[in-house]
C-alpha cells in the first residue's frame, strides 16, 4: 500500500516549500487511497519547540493536509534507535570513532592541502586483519556506519529521474553523536522503515544524503521505498525564498488574508501541471495527483499569480465564511463588527478583492472616518453640486433605509438639479467611502449607518 510521509523539523513555521512537499505526499497518498504519516523530526534538541509542532499542525489542518498517523515523535523513539544501533554493532555494520573534532580538523586539512576530496579516511573502520589505533581515554565516541567501500547506488527518482552515486564518493557517515542522540540520516531510514513508508518525497536539499540511506536501509535488509525530491521554489528576485525577502510560512499567507483552498491550489502548481489547468478544486487535485508530471527545474514564486488565484476563490467564497475572516481582519484594526453586518458587506465587495485584507481595506470605511483625495474633492465635489449633496442629505433624513428608497432619493435629486448620474454619484462615493470606485451607490450607502452618511454629505 502506497504510504507517504512528511517529517518537518520543528524549529519555526511551516515554510513554504515544506507545505509543498507535504501537500504532494498527501495528495499522492490519497490519490492511492494510501495514508499519510506525520512524523515529528526533533532530534535538535536546542532548535526544536512544541510551540513551532503546534504552528506546524495548525497550519497543515489548515490547509486540509490531514494525517492518517502522527505525529510520531523521534524523540520518543530513542530506545527503538538504540536497539538497531547496537544490533549494527554487533553485526559489524557500525563501528566506534574516537577520532577528536581536532582530529577530523586535521585530517581534511592534509586531505585539502594534497588535493584531494574532503572526508573521513576510515581511521577507526575494522578491517580483516587491520590493527585499530588504541582507544583513547576520555573520548566520547560517535558511531559510525560502514559505508559499503565502492559499487553504485542507484536510484530511480520519482522527479528528477535516475541518479547514481558511487560510494567511492561517500564517507563512513556518522549515524549516533557522542551525546548518543542519533543523527537525521539514520533516524529518518529506522522511520521510514519501521513506518512502512513507501514513497518518500522531499526537497532537493536531501539528494545529497539519499545514498547514504539507501545503503542502511540494504545493510538493514529493510525494502527500500522510492523517493523522489523536489527543486526548490525561488522567490520572484530568482534568490532561494527566504525570510529575511517575505513571507515564507503558510501562517504569514493566512495572516495576509489568503484562503486555504488557493493556497492549496497556488502550491500544488509549484513544480506540477495538469494540462493547462490552473484552477482547480482539492477533490481534483486529488484525482490527478499520480506523480507524473512533477517539473525537475525549480518552481518560481509568482505573488502576483497567487493574487489572481485566491481572487477567484474570494469570489466563490461562502459570505459567511468571508464575513468571519474578515472580522478577525478587522480586529486587527481595533473595529469590532457584528457578523451579519459584515456578510452582507463581503457579498457587496468579495468581488472586488484579492485576499481579506483587502476587503477590511474595504470595510474600514464603514467604521471609520475617511479621507477623500485632494484631488477627488477637486474633481467631483465641485460648487454646481453642493447644493444637490444637500438636497440629497435632507432626503435621506426621511426616508427609510433601503437600497430602493436610496436609489429613489438619488433620482429625485438629480432631476431637481439637472444633473447626470455620476455627477451626483461620484462627489457621493468621494465624501462617503473615501475613494470614487465603488459599487453601486445605492448597494454601498444602504450598508451605512444613515447618519454617517447625512454627516459626510453635509461636510461638503
Ligand atoms: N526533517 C527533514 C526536513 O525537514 C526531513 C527530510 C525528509 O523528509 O527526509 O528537511
Amino acid at each position: 500500500p502506497v504510504r507517504t510521509r512528511i517529517a518537518p523539523s520543528p524549529t519555526g513555521f511551516l515554510h513554504l516549500g515544506t507545505a509543498r512537499t507535504a501537500l504532494f505526499s498527501w495528495a499522492y497518498a490519497r490519490h492511492f487511497g494510501g495514508q499519510f504519516v506525520l512524523r515529528i523530526e526533533d532530534t535538535d534538541v536546542a532548535r526544536s519547540s512544541q510551540d513551532s509542532v503546534d504552528q506546524i499542525i495548525a497550519s497543515m489542518n489548515w490547509l486540509g493536509l490531514t494525517y492518517d498517523e502522527g505525529p510520531i515523535y523521534q524523540m520518543q523513539r530513542l530506545d527503538r534507535y538504540k536497539q538497531v544501533v547496537e544490533q549494527m554493532l554487533e553485526e559489524g555494520k557500525a563501528y566506534r570513532c574516537y577520532c577528536s573534532p581536532e582530529e577530523l580538523e586535521a585530517m581534511r586539512e592534509g586531505q585539502r592541502a594534497r588535493g584531494e576530496k574532503t572526508g573521513y579516511d576510515g581511521r577507526w573502520r575494522p578491517e580483516p586483519g587491520k590493527v585499530l589505533p588504541p582507544v583513547p581515554s576520555g573520548v566520547e565516541p560517535v558511531i559510525r556506519f560502514k559505508n559499503p567501500p565502492e559499487g553504485d547506488v542507484t536510484w530511480d527518482d520519482l522527479v528528477k529521474g535516475p541518479i547514481t552515486i558511487n560510494n567511492r564518493e561517500i564517507d563512513d557517515l556518522i549515524i549516533v553523536r557522542p551525546d548518543g542522540v542519533p543523527t537525521y540520516n539514520f533516524c529518518v531510514v529506522v522511520d521510514d522503515w519501521d513506518m512502512k513508508i513507501s514513497h518518500v518525497f522531499r526537497g532537493d536539499e536531501h539528494v545529497n544524503n539519499t545514498p547514504w540511506q539507501i545503503n542502511i536501509f540494504q545493510a538493514l535488509g529493510a525494502p527500500l521505498p522510492k523517493f523522489g525530491h523536489f527543486p526548490i521554489i525561488l522567490g520572484d528576485d530568482g534568490l532561494k525564498l527566504s525570510k529575511r525577502r517575505g513571507a515564507v510560512s503558510v501562517t504569514n499567507y493566512e495572516e495576509l488574508g489568503y484562503l486555504p483552498e488557493a493556497m492549496l491550489n497556488y502550491l500544488s502548481r509549484l513544480g506540477w501541471s495538469h494540462g493547462d489547468d490552473e484552477l482547480y478544486s482539492r477533490e481534483q487535485l486529488v484525482s490527478w495527483f499520480d506523480g507524473t508530471h512533477l517539473t525537475k527545474s525549480p518552481a518560481q514564486w509568482d505573488p502576483a499569480k497567487l493574487a489572481w488565484v485566491n481572487s477567484h476563490y474570494m469570489k466563490q467564497a461562502d459570505d459567511a465564511q468571508l464575513a468571519q475572516l474578515v472580522r478577525v481582519q478587522l480586529a486587527k484594526r481595533g473595529i469590532h463588527a457584528e457578523l451579519p453586518t459584515l456578510q452582507a458587506m463581503a457579498a457587496l465587495f468579495k468581488d472586488r478583492c484579492a485576499t481579506t485584507v483587502a476587503l477590511a481595506d474595504w470595510l474600514a470605511m464603514y467604521f471609520e472616518p475617511v479621507t477623500p483625495s485632494e484631488q477627488d474633492l477637486a474633481t467631483h465635489v465641485t460648487e454646481v453640486v453642493k447644493p444637490a449633496l444637500i438636497t440629497l442629505a435632507e432626503k435621506f433624513a426621511d426616508i427609510e433605509w433601503t437600497k430602493a428608497a436610496i436609489a429613489t432619493a438619488i433620482k429625485e435629486t438629480i432631476a431637481t438639479h439637472g444633473l447626470k448620474m455620476p455627477q451626483l454619484a461620484m462627489p457621493v462615493r468621494a465624501l462617503v467611502c473615501g475613494r470614487v470606485q465603488t459599487p453601486s451607490v445605492d448597494a454601498v450607502l444602504a450598508l451605512f449607518d444613515k447618519e454617517i452618511v447625512m454627516k459626510r454629505l453635509r461636510n461638503a
